[in-house]
């Protein structure tokens, strides 16, 4: 009775009722002895669909994961359950490494982490075949394929796994939403046969924000401040200098922030790292080198302050938040300078043609998005092959941004452009257009053309952003080699001829958060926390789950994730069995932490009933 026995693992080992998803199909094939890919968005509950199976068929459950840092977490949750899990990696003495291979020899756990490289050591294939083999599972399979950004050279050997272990199960498992590199996994991996358990990628419980850059450090603090306070979140920055920068100033504005990069020593990095997993309140603030692995449930926002390179990338910076499924934010600024930086790096790079032309095509669409009228959402699933109706919960559905026919601004743009030679920035083209009399104007005669002052109707921000989106428009290219000098992009004649409209969005002159919808945490809340008592509760929850995680050396959410704390601030139980009934409570659990918490809520209640 497989599924029978799989149901009682989740609620016992678990402590959840239902199956969330396709997670049952997957499970029910894999138990079958299948192979299979799952694509789910992060967050969906990947982890269960090679755990359970693992649990309840005999053997152990090898997992292949590209970091240690992963799968610590991961081992440290499945022991809070109870579940005999371990992992074999580099960090390990001889002796350590020795027991939990005699462990794995005797069928003693369920199981065991490693990593591609350790799998692929002189002799280890030839031990687990001497081992009772469960299943084998790989994580962040999207590694195996070249066009992903996440390529591991040894994830290809994965595809001897097969032939040699003919019987056993192979589970891949990626978050992964981009085509070619989901159709590129099985094929590489010599699994061409198996089934394919896809989901939507739509993250509804991010809310996603775009804004015009204007002093970009001031509009981070407020919107940590307005939504985030107490809270960890992910700021990215697109260099060193810059991530130290804005850690220093952020925590100069209080905040706990701390930097990551790879120009950092490995300690460093290790130590901050630590941190942010460990506590529930760090802002990390990182490069791109920060990311892959942080398995960070918690993680209530990811904020760029710079562009990222493209959709795909974005779309995956943004997805460590709120893998918990709770309400989380992704916020982002931008501005010209941010766009013309973009190009440049485009051009300068010594890629071939072909790849600048990619890369090109990539920014547009990313700039597509920052610069929509319409859902964000929709526009981004749509990139991925999806589809949604407005969401409801992204700036633009809560907040329609105002457009304006902008025909005429784009003409006086673009012709001011024309007569200034095609040669320089925004900057100079603006200050004509405002009618400026400055040495510099006069040194080229600028104060003689006739586009000299008819722009006088809008301020020199304003110009920005009609500049910003002609970008990415393209009816202006940035010129790379020289000083960001703007000229003419096709398209441009039909604008200037009247033959074309455009339309352009109005930013807000004080950038600000969204006037309908509450604040993430609130959000996250959602019902439960909708009385002060109750996050006062929530709160009392959080502290004694810090105190248990301190003493025991582990993150936070390895004890119970937030989603538990909030179901017991909604059911408020006050017995082992009324207990038992909260979202992610199993027997372990139950029998460790009941008294624990029990108190907590007992002591509140009589509190708040003075
Ligand atoms: P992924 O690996 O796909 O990013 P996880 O496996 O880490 O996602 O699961 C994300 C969250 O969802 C975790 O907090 C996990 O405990 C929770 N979860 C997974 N499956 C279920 C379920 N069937 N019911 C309730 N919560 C679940
Ligand atoms: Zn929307």
């Amino acid at each position: 009775m497989p599924e029978v026995q799989a149901r009682e693992v989740l609620r016992r080992v678990f402590g959840f009722d239902t199956w969330r998803g396709r997670q049952q199909e997957v499970i029910e094939h894999v138990m079958a002895g299948g192979d299979c890919l799952v694509l789910m968005p992060t967050g969906g509950g990947k982890s269960l669909c090679y755990q359970i199976p693992a649990i309840c068929r005999p053997g152990v459950g090898v997992v292949i994961s590209p970091l240690i840092a992963l799968m610590t977490d991961q081992v440290l949750a499945l022991r809070q359950a109870s579940v005999r899990a371990a992992a074999l990696n580099s960090t390990l003495s001889a002796p350590e490494a020795a027991r939990i291979r005699r462990r794995m020899l005797r069928g003693e756990l369920d199981l065991v982490y490693v990593s591609p490289e350790r799998l692929f050591q002189e002799g280890f294939l030839d031990f687990l075949g001497r081992c009772p083999l469960a299943l084998f599972a790989i994580d962040e399979a999207h590694c195996v394929s070249q066009w992903g950004h996440d390529f591991r050279p040894e994830y290809l050997q994965l595809r001897r796994l097969k032939p040699r272990f003919e019987a056993v199960p192979i589970l891949a498992l990626t978050a992964t939403a981009d085509a070619p590199t989901r159709a590129d996994i099985l094929p590489c991996l010599g699994l061409d046969t198996a089934r394919v358990f896809a989901t939507g990628f739509d993250r509804p419980n991010i809310r996603y924000q775009v804004a015009a850059k204007d002093r970009p450090r001031d509009q981070l603090v407020a919107f940590i401040e307005a939504e985030h306070q107490g809270q960890a979140g992910i700021v990215y920055c697109l260099t060193r200098a810059k991530v130290d920068l804005t850690a220093r100033w952020l925590a100069e504005q209080g905040l706990p922030a701390l930097p990551y990069h790879a120009g950092l020593d490995k300690d460093t990095r290790r130590r901050h790292q630590d941190h942010f997993v460990l506590g529930d309140t760090v802002v990390m603030v990182a490069t791109v080198a920060f990311g892959l692995g942080i398995d960070k449930p918690d993680v209530r926002f990811v904020a760029h302050l710079d562009l990222p390179s493209s959709l795909e990338s974005y779309y995956q910076e943004t997805g460590r938040a709120g893998r918990d499924g709770l309400a989380a934010d992704a916020w982002m600024v931008y501005g010209l300078s941010d766009v013309i930086q973009q190009q440049r790096f485009i051009d300068a790079s010594d890629a071939d043609e072909h790849h600048r032309h990619v890369a090109r095509q990539k920014l547009e669409a990313l700039l597509g998005y920052g610069e929509t009228s319409r859902c964000r959402r929709q526009v981004l699933l749509e990139y991925f092959g999806d589809e949604c109706r407005p969401c409801g919960n992204c700036d633009t559905c809560l907040d329609p941004p105002h457009t304006f026919d902008g025909t005429v601004a784009a003409q006086k743009a673009l012709s001011c452009v024309f007569r200034t030679g095609q040669k320089f920035g925004a900057r100079h083209v603006i200050s004509v257009l405002l009618g400026r009399d400055s040495d510099r104007i006069r040194r080229w005669g600028h104060h003689r053309l006739s586009t000299h002052g008819v722009g006088r109707e809008f301020t020199a921000r304003q110009w920005y952003a009609v500049f910003r989106q002609l970008v990415a428009l393209g009816l202006l290219v940035v010129d790379s080699v020289g000083h960001g000098g703007l000229s003419l992009g096709p398209g441009s004649r039909d604008v200037l001829s009247h033959r074309r409209k455009v339309r352009l969005r109005l930013d807000p002159v004080q950038p600000r958060p969204p006037k309908s919808g509450k604040r993430a945490s609130r959000r996250a809340a959602a019902e439960a926390l909708d009385r002060p008592e109750d996050e006062a509760l929530f709160e009392a929850l959080r502290a004694r789950r810090r105190e248990l995680a301190d003493e025991q050396g582990v993150p936070a959410f390895v004890i119970f994730h937030d989603s538990s704390l909030m179901d017991m601030v909604r059911r408020r139980p006050r017995t082992q069995d009324e207990f038992a009934a909260v979202s992610g409570v199993g027997q372990v659990k139950l029998e460790r932490y009941a008294d624990d918490f029990l108190a907590v809520i007992v002591r509140h209640c009589a509190e708040t009933s003075r």
